[in-house]
C-alpha cells in the first residue's frame, strides 16, 4: 500500500517523465468514475487537456501537480489510495492492466494512472489553489521534506492516551506515515506499539523520529524505480516486520513476529525487542 516512500517515488518519476511536457489528450476510463469524483470522467479530462506540466510536490501521501493551461495555473491532486500507481508507456496504445486514466503527452509517451482496487483519486484543483483543499490544509509538515520537529512530536504524544502506533497514524501530526511505516518505525525504535503515547520518554520520542526517517529513506532506496509493485498485489515483502506474522524477528532472531489489531488495523512487532 502506498505511503510516504511510495508516493515520493511516484513524485520523482512524474517529475522526470513530465518535465516541460504538455497533455494532448486524456482518456479516462468511464467505468472508473469513482476515481474522478465529484467530477465526471469527461469533465476531469476537459479540465486538464492542453495543460503543460510545472511543479510536482508531495505532502504526506498527496501528490500536488501544478500545470498551466491557457496562461493560468491549474492543479491536479492525486492520491494513490490502496493500489494506485503511475506508469509510463510508449504511445502504442496498450493499456496497463488496471489503467483508469491515460494521459497522452506531446512527446508520444502515455502516463497511466493504474489502480486495481479503485481507492485512488484524481481531482482538478482550480487555480492550483491546493491550500483551499481541506485534506491538504489539515496536513502537518512533511517528515521527509521538512524533518520531524521533536518538540512538536513530544508535545502531541505527551497529551495522548492512545497506543503510540495509533497516535502516529494521524496525518495532521505525521503526514505520509501509514500502517506499514508505523509498524516498521516502532520496530526500528524498539518501542512496543501498545504503549500509551504519553508514556514515551524524551529519548524514545527521539528514537521514534529517527526510526520514521530511517524507514522512509531505506524504503525509498529499496523500492525506487519506474515500476512499483505492492505487497498487497503479491509482490515480494520488502519490510522487516510488516505482514511477517510468525516469522523469526530479523534483529534478535529468537522471538516470532506477532500480529495484533489496533483501531481495526494490523500491527506487527517483536515482543522481545520492542519494550
Ligand atoms: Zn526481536
Amino acid at each position: 500500500m502506498p505511503e510516504l516512500p511510495e508516493v515520493e517515488i511516484a513524485a520523482r518519476n512524474l517529475r522526470r517523465w513530465t518535465h516541460g511536457r504538455r497533455i494532448e489528450r486524456i482518456e479516462p476510463e468511464p467505468k472508473a468514475r469513482y476515481v474522478f469524483r465529484p467530477a465526471t470522467p469527461a469533465s476531469f479530462a476537459r479540465g486538464l487537456e492542453g495543460a503543460r506540466f510545472g511543479d510536482i510536490r508531495r505532502i504526506g501521501k498527496q501528490l500536488l501537480v501544478t500545470l498551466e493551461k491557457d496562461g493560468a495555473p491549474v492543479g491536479l491532486l492525486a492520491h494513490l489510495g490502496m493500489t494506485g500507481k503511475w506508469l509510463r508507456r510508449d504511445g502504442d496504445g496498450t493499456a496497463t492492466r488496471f489503467s483508469r486514466a491515460r494521459f497522452h503527452l506531446d512527446d508520444g509517451a502515455v502516463l497511466h494512472f493504474d489502480d486495481m482496487r479503485l481507492f485512488g483519486r484524481l481531482r482538478v484543483v482550480p487555480g492550483a489553489r491546493f491550500e483551499k483543499v481541506p485534506e491538504i490544509a489539515e496536513l502537518g509538515p512533511d517528515p521527509l521534506e521538512r524533518g520531524i520537529d521533536l518538540e512538536r512530536l513530544a508535545h502531541a504524544l505527551g497529551r495522548s492516551r492512545l497506543p503510540v502506533k495509533v497516535r502516529i497514524l494521524d496525518q495532521a501530526l505525521l503526514p505520509g506515515v501509514g500502517n506499514i511505516l508505523a509498524s516498521e518505525s516502532l520496530f526500528h525504535a524498539k518501542i512496543d506499539p501498545r504503549r500509551q503515547a504519553r508514556s514515551l520518554t524524551r529519548a524514545e520520542v527521539r528514537r521514534l523520529a529517527d526510526g520514521i526517517l530511517a524507514t522512509v529513506k531505506e524504503t525509498i532506496a529499496r523500492e525506487e524505480g519506474p515500476e512499483i509493485a505492492y505487497v498487497e498485489e503479491g509482490a515480494e515483502n520488502p519490510f522487516l516486520v510488516y505482514a511477517r506474522e510468525g516469522e523469526r524477528c530479523p534483529r534478535c532472531r529468537r522471538a516470532e513476529i506477532v500480529r495484533i489489531v489496533q483501531a481495526q488495523r494490523s500491527t506487527y512487532y517483536c515482543p522481545r525487542c520492542q519494550r
